[in-house]
């Protein structure tokens, strides 16, 4: 299996709305003029489990290829390792907006059921003055963590270099965090919704934890 991948567009579906292009921080495509499509000219600035432009895609026109250009038909997301160079645990930040509610009930379940396989971290792009209070209701409720005890909102450059970064779900563009592996859960932001709503998100969350230790042991 392939340990580098960037996408590759099937021109047949690809209708040239560029959002590839618009969402992508890591100048992995450029549009090119004579075609009016996007092409991919910097594969190598993919983030491997980023999935953000084929998520966005609106004609399913997006793949993902392997180092060695076939198509990376091998590849399980389920089953992948990545190669994580660093001393000791790996470092996992998890990041959302406002640090406020995903990540911080992220940082807290990876505290709880990974702590042997890596260290958790989380952090936003903005800075909310406290952790969302739901989100504080539910975690005493469901896991009996108190976030406000142990947890405080923090900006990305307020935490250690991350080995691996997790985006809880980039609504809007890709954003450019540094790290040796990524991943972008896609989770809606609960913030507002009901408790079984909040539920069902925090719950994706458990069960990611538990796929990222399997996959970082
Ligand atoms: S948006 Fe994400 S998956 Fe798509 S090319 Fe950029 S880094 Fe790779
Ligand atoms: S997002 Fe999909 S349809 Fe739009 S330009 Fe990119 S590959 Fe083509």
């Amino acid at each position: 299996m392939s340990k580098n991948w960037y996408p590759i567009i099937d021109y047949d579906k690809c209708i040239g709305c560029m959002v590839c292009n618009d969402m992508c921080r890591h100048g992995v495509y450029k549009p090119d003029e004579e075609i009016r499509k996007p092409k991919v000219v910097y594969g190598n600035g993919c983030v491997h489990g980023c999935h953000g432009c084929e998520r966005k895609c609106p004609a399913g026109a997006i793949r993902y290829c392997g180092d060695d250009g076939t198509i990376d038909i091998d590849y399980d997301y389920d089953t992948y390792k990545p190669e994580i160079i660093c001393n000791g645990k790996p470092r996992v930040t998890f990041i959302c907006v406002h640090n406020s509610c995903r990540s911080q009930m992220a940082e807290a379940l990876g505290k709880l059921y990974a702590s042997d396989v890596f260290e958790s971290f989380s952090a936003g792009t903005e800075l909310k003055d406290r952790i969302n209070l739901d989100a504080v209701r539910l975690m005493k409720k469901l896991y009996g963590i108190d976030m406000e005890e142990t947890q405080y909102n923090k900006l990305i450059d307020d935490i250690p270099q991350p080995d691996v970064v997790i985006f809880m779900g980039c609504n809007v563009s890709c954003p450019d965090v540094p790290s040796q592996y990524a991943e972008n859960w896609g989770l809606e932001d609960p913030t507002g919704r009901s408790d079984e709503e909040f539920e069902v998100i925090i719950r994706k969350i458990e069960k990611n934890i538990h796929r990222l230790k399997k996959r970082l042991l």
